[in-house]
């Protein structure tokens, strides 16, 4: 599972001198795909391996990436990378060595540098809210990270005191019970300052807090505004018994109807600011034209669209149809699905691409639209005749 701890590792390593490889590959299913990677990673490998060999460089780094190809290498031979994508950040003389499977295709790309090239991997991930998930009680806290159906454990908080039933016979003590209600709202507290620390460090979307139904409000109540700001819902459930499988199953449905709000917040801004001649587009023609000119800010993409069209590999131009680029005159390549290419690019640009996969939050008539960084310039007039 990608956790909100190898994504802030990754985008805050340092190889302190020495290189850090990052590489890309597009993985597609079924053995074709694995053996198709092989290749690819191959050829990318060999692109660098001459900045490894003698000349200018230190050999320390270029031992350190001698090593990260050699790594790198043995990995593509197992074959067990997952589609659609695998990123990898590798500098063996600091120890990094990691792989990320990405749930989207990305650009076959290998980058040395100082420090690892994130950007296509945070523009992946960008789409799958990551929440927080906090099962509270007067007496204990335990917190988890659910990211897109996987839940993993973030630690606990335990404060057994406050759970104290009074001892006393007969008639309640209010000292007593003052004094548990006290404990109780100084474990609360506990909790809150251990989750304002997590959303603060951790890549969270949302907050999500489950516990009984008659202290969650209380407690919800007493959190930092920062922190309240970001609870997306709340569930009732038993903590202490409560086994993971459920908090993710009542966690999931939060997060889920989170993911349709933000899907159908997006889609109406898009629509709203096209009938407004502001920035954006929809319609294929319009988003295509957008990717070419690396427009796109944020691209949506109505679930399991695809269309036929056309590639220009020299200048990027994306379009339905043309044997030729109109920009550079080449010509160009077909290509099954130009969404998916378009996408490619949005991506290679640092944009983001949200799947709007909710039946409600439709783009009308369109299967895709855009948020714009700026107004797009006139597309080449149709059948442009280049060079002539
Ligand atoms: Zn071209």
């Amino acid at each position: 599972m990608i956790t909100a701890e190898t994504v802030s590792s990754i985008r805050t390593f340092d190889g302190g001198g020495l290189p850090v490889v990052s590489l890309y590959a597009r993985v597609d299913p079924g053995p074709d795909g694995q053996r198709e990677v092989r290749t690819r990673v191959s050829s990318l490998l060999d692109g660098i391996r001459p900045l490894a060999k003698g000349g200018i460089a230190e050999r320390e780094w270029r031992m350190s990436l001698r090593g990260d190809i050699d790594r790198i290498k043995s990995a593509v031979g197992q074959e067990r990378w997952l589609p659609a994508a695998i990123a990898i950040f590798a500098c063996s003389g600091r120890n990094l060595y990691t792989e990320i499977p990405l749930p989207e295709n990305v650009p076959d790309r290998v980058i040395v540098d100082a420090t690892p090239y994130a950007r296509p991997m945070l523009a992946v991930l960008a789409q799958h809210p990551r929440s927080c998930v906090a099962v509270v009680d007067r007496a204990s806290g335990r917190f988890c990270e659910l990211y897109q159906d996987e839940m993993s454990e973030l630690g606990q908080v335990k404060d057994p005191e406050s759970r104290k039933p009074p001892i006393v016979a007969g008639r309640p003590d209010d000292r007593v019970s003052n004094k548990i209600d006290e404990l109780a709202k100084r474990h609360y507290r506990r909790v809150a300052e251990r989750l304002g620390e997590l959303m603060q460090t951790g890549d969270f979307d949302l907050l999500i807090i489950g516990g009984h139904g008659y202290e969650i409000p209380d407690f919800v109540q007493q959190l930092p505004r920062p922190v309240h700001d970001r609870v997306a819902g709340t569930f009732s459930t038993e903590p202490g018994l409560v086994p993971l499988t459920e908090i993710r199953e009542s966690a999931g449905a939060i997060a889920a109807r989170y993911e349709q709000e933000r899907d159908q917040q997006l889609v109406s801004g898009v629509l709203e600011k096209v009938a407004m001649g502001g920035l954006a587009t929809v319609g294929l023609d319009g988003c295509l034209w957008a990717g070419t000119v690396g427009a796109i800010q944020t691209l949506l993409v109505r679930g399991g669209a695809a269309a036929p069209g056309v590639v220009c590999d020299q200048s990027r131009w994306l379009a339905r149809s043309g044997e030729v680029c109109p920009l550079c005159g080449n010509p160009t390549r077909p290509t099954p699905d130009v969404i998916d290419e378009l996408a490619q690019v949005v991506i290679s640009e640092g944009g983001a691409i949200h799947h709007i996969n909710s039946g409600g939050a439709g783009l009308v008539d369109h299967d895709i639209g855009a948020d714009l960084r700026f107004r797009l310039p006139e597309p080449p007039a149709a059948g442009s005749d280049y060079g002539r």
